[in-house]
């Protein structure tokens, strides 16, 4: 039942994404890459201070990497950089399938996408908007500006396990 009810939320914002579209003037803007499935998604921040005003994101992929980073911008809204981080921990730890953080109430939506953590060669999607934002914190900490156009590989930063093979992970979920 509630996995029936998990594939309806994810499909849902894989039909009717939030938050897609550029943003006029974002303060940071990530391009990434996932190779394996195809997944594009840009991420762009508006950001005063320390505090996310504004969260949208352009792309294109499976229905887990784009419902994913629809369920992140949501949340993002009003959040400061470092409760940002802490939302990515919260999710890293689902994808890991720790039990704890199914109940994790500050997940939200994104609770839907704990059946991923079982799919090792998805999580690459669930984490490609994650990935997008980690490099966007970073890059405002560092600069205080933003880094249009920057595209980062995903694969770069997460190599799949040693002696993973994709091919017998076949897709369980939609897209
Ligand atoms: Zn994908």
């Amino acid at each position: 039942m509630l996995e029936s009810i998990y594939k309806e939320l994810i499909l849902d914002h894989y039909r009717k994404p939030r938050n897609k579209g550029a943003l006029e003037a974002p303060t940071v803007s990530v391009s990434m890459r996932n190779p394996m499935c195809g997944d594009e998604v840009e991420l762009m921040l508006a950001v005063e201070g320390e505090r996310i005003t504004d969260a949208r994101f352009t792309g294109q992929g499976c229905s887990i990497s784009l419902a994913s980073v629809s369920m992140m911008t949501e949340t993002l809204k009003g959040k400061t950089l470092d409760e940002a981080l802490d939302l990515e921990r919260r999710f890293l730890a689902l994808m890991r399938g720790e039990e704890e953080s199914r109940k994790d109430r500050a997940l939200g939506d994104l609770r839907s996408l704990e059946g991923v953590s079982k799919l090792p060669v998805r999580i690459k999607c669930a984490l490609l908007g994650w990935n997008a934002l980690d490099e966007a914190v970073q890059a405002i900490r560092k600069s205080g500006r933003g880094v249009m156009g920057a595209t980062l590989e995903f694969e770069e930063r997460t190599p799949l396990p040693e002696g993973f093979d994709p091919d017998e992970h076949k897709e369980d979920l939609p897209g």
